[in-house]
């Protein structure tokens, strides 16, 4: 039995890798953790047995305790929670489903304890890449993408070890206000940004794939995981969302991977990896879909990819600073504090106003985090 570690278990992610494991009952869920819905991690303590368990704030871990006496299971908290359930002894693949730079830390520790890293939480990558890519190579940790579109070009790369990437076309389903101009994002509400057409996630990367900012991200992500230069990486808008991503070859092959948008894959693929596994859900049918088609990115109007892609050059905590400005400007828009479109004119006048630091060490980057938040803080 795989043993596993979740961070997050209670998110989008969290709970379908949860349905996974479950589907399969082949995997031995070791060690959980949350923010703050201690109901659901009450129930998934009672339905998997974890050993260990944490949770956000001290005040949540006391009240859980109390409710799940009878289970004798250990409730940590914060940070410190958080890194005992990365390292937990027995684990052997933590599942990174957190949402934000709070995965750096956990992360670190984890690859530190040798633990496999099933990563969905890119803004770690975003952030500590050029950290963290090199201690899992000094470790002989391996980092398995759970992002669709990563696992999408990791699938790809399969079999082709030792040919040299040309190309990586990532694909992106343009998120629902795809073909709008400006004019027409200004008074977008909460609830329409929340409606993504073909995904449903988390409520931050939701609002991210609507500003484009998330596709930013992943090309950092891809950069970090994949090692190419940005220059390699083409982003392609392909509304229907069934190609999830490819890689060109020299000789001008193109590999993608293709299915239905259902998130259970790419987590199932990282949890058995190198094995393939049957999964229920519906499977593609390209007759029923008929077309797929493919757009340029409209980099005016999404403004966030534009950003993302100028902090990646400048690199250093620039990609931080943009990563920080976003996590802050969605918390504002979710909280209706802000407008739509102000998320990006966070992000950009974060960008020039925050001190540039060329290659941040950990403290650096949380202190990058921290300088973004009071600007932002001090002008919204
Ligand atoms: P989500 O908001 O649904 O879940 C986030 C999880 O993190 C929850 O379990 C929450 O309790 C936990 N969390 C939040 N604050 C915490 C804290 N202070 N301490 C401990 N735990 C805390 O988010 P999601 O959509 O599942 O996304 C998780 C990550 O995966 C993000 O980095 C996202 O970009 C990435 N991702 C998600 C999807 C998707 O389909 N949802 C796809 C690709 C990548
Ligand atoms: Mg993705």
């Amino acid at each position: 039995m795989r043993k596993i570690a979740i961070l997050g278990s209670t998110g989008s992610i969290g709970t379908q890798t949860l349905s996974v494991a479950e589907e399969h009952g082949d995997l031995e869920i070791v060690a959980l953790a949350c923010g703050s819905n201690i109901k659901l991690m009450e129930e998934q303590m009672r339905r998997f047995k974890p050993k260990t368990v944490a949770v956000w704030k001290e005040e949540d871990a006391k009240a859980l305790r109390e409710n799940t006496r009878d289970l004798g299971i250990p409730v940590g908290s914060g940070m410190e929670g958080l890194i005992a359930v990365a390292t937990m002894e027995e684990a052997e693949v933590l599942v990174t489903a957190i949402v934000g730079m709070l995965g750096i830390r956990p992360t670190i520790a984890a690859i530190q304890a040798g633990k496999t890293i099933a990563l969905a939480n890119k803004e770690t990558l975003v952030t500590a890449g050029h950290l963290i890519m090199p201690l899992a190579e000094k470790n002989k940790v391996s980092i398995l993408p759970v992002d669709s579109e990563h696992s999408a070009i990791f699938q790809s790369l399969q079999g082709n070890e030792g040919n040299r990437i040309q190309k990586i076309l990532l694909t992106a389903s343009g998120g629902p206000f795809r073909g709008k101009k400006k004019e027409e994002l200004t008074d977008i509400r909460v609830e329409d940004a929340l409606k993504h057409p073909n995904w449903s996630m988390g409520r931050k990367i939701t609002i991210d794939s609507a500003t484009l900012v998330n596709k930013g991200l992943e090309v950092m992500e891809a950069r970090w995981l994949f090692g190419v230069e940005l220059e390699q990486i083409e982003v392609v808008v392909h509304p229907q969302s069934v190609i999830h991503s490819a890689v060109e070859y020299e000789d001008g092959a193109v590999i993608a991977q293709l299915g239905t948008p259902d998130m259970r894959l790419p987590i199932q693929y990282a949890l058995y990896y190198p094995k393939r596994r049957t999964l229920s859900g519906k499977r593609l049918d390209l007759f029923e879909i008929g077309n797929l088609t493919f757009e340029k990115p409209d980099m005016d109007t999404f403004q966030g990819l534009a950003l993302a892609l100028k902090a990646m050059k400048k690199g250093g905590n620039m990609t931080t600073i943009f990563n920080a400005a976003n996590e802050k400007a969605v918390a504002l828009f979710l909280e209706r504090k802000i407008r739509f479109l102000e998320i990006t004119e966070i992000i950009e006048a974060a960008m020039e106003t925050c001190r540039f630091v060329p290659c941040p060490n950990v403290d650096e980057i949380l202190a990058t985090e921290q300088e973004v938040y009071e600007f932002i803080g001090s002008r919204w």
